[in-house]
């Protein structure tokens, strides 16, 4: 069992090694081509018939997303980086500072946000920021059109860990995607519905591993999502 553990953590170095120079090495030749479209489109366009222009176009958005994904693989292997970084968060002050930096988009869609009294927990600041924001974020983006997205957050606790959840009046996961939505790059809409690379909740479910918790979700279909995870509350 032992043994087994030590190969496990091998492979596992490993391959957290390989998500982060495969992701590292692909940006060099990503920012070529980049810097290339950008002369094409700025110094050519001139010389391309619609069709040449569409089809700039269409190399354009490949590489966006292409930039998109490996930025978002990149960071996922950087997670939970300086472990030794554990500190004291006080979540409402964390979700007062996220709710500014999401100001525009709040108040472009009129979002409402209610907020219970969040406890102060200890965890790594970066990374619990960036698993509440992913949540509040998803929530405000898978909202039907023209609907006001409303985002509860609230949280409980026992003698081991604390427990928050994140709920969303949205569009709602039908029961057989609620598992696989967290492995990385699942996504069940297409990018020109709902933008996004599929990144967010394999951060989040990381996030919270890091924290020896776990992480789920309530859903129906049309009636708004809950996830739910917990966080260890003595952690080293
Ligand atoms: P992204 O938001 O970039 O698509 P995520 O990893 O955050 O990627 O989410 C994966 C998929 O899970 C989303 O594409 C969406 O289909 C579904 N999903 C996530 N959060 C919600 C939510 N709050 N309501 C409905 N569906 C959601």
């Amino acid at each position: 069992m032992f043994k087994k553990n030590i190969e496990l953590e091998a492979v596992n170095k490993d391959l957290k090694h390989f998500v982060y120079i495969a992701s590292h090495d692909l940006q060099e030749p990503l920012r070529t081509m980049t810097n290339y479209l950008n002369i094409l489109e700025e110094d050519y366009s001139e010389s391309f018939d619609d069709e040449g222009k569409r089809l700039i176009n269409v190399i354009n958005r490949a590489n966006t997303r292409m930039i998109d994904l490996i930025k978002g693989l990149l960071d996922y292997s950087r997670l939970g980086r300086g472990k030794e970084k554990l500190a004291e968060i006080d979540c409402n002050e964390m979700i007062a500072e996220i709710l500014l930096d999401l100001e525009s988009l709040i108040n472009e869609k009129n979002v409402q946000i209610k907020y219970a009294k969040l406890p102060t927990i200890k965890g790594l600041k970066v990374e619990m920021r960036l698993l509440f924001h992913n949540l509040m974020t998803n929530g405000i983006k898978f909202c039907k059109e023209g609907k006001i997205p409303k985002i509860e957050i609230a949280s409980t606790e026992d003698s081991d860990f604390w427990q928050f959840k994140v709920s969303d009046n949205g569009i709602g996961i039908e029961k057989k995607h609620q598992k696989n939505i967290f492995a990385i790059f699942n996504r069940l809409h297409s990018a020109s519905e709902y933008q996004g690379t599929g990144i967010g909740l394999a951060h989040c479910q990381k996030i919270v591993e890091l924290h020896h918790g776990r992480i789920w979700v309530e859903s129906q279909p049309g009636h708004g999502s809950t996830f739910h995870f917990t966080i260890k509350k003595s952690i080293e």
